[in-house]
């Protein structure tokens, strides 16, 4: 599961596409004016934690410092 965020470059539209797999260049569509001059902006995956500061730091219980 992914999320593209897309932006029409005819009528600056911006837009989000959620997908499962690999964006298709069928779903780069304007549904505003349905033009296909689409530009990708930003890419978000679902199930993969690699950024967002989930929480789970383990601090220090003593900081001893000096
Ligand atoms: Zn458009």
């Amino acid at each position: 599961m992914a999320i593209y965020d897309l932006k029409c470059d005819k009528c600056g539209k911006q837009f989000e596409k959620y997908v499962t797999g690999f964006l298709k260049d069928d779903d780069k569509e304007c549904p505003e004016c349905g033009s296909r001059e689409i530009s990708q902006q930003f890419t978000s995956f679902f199930g993969v934690g690699s950024s967002g500061g989930s929480g789970g730091c383990s601090a220090p219980p003593g900081g001893s410092f000096g």
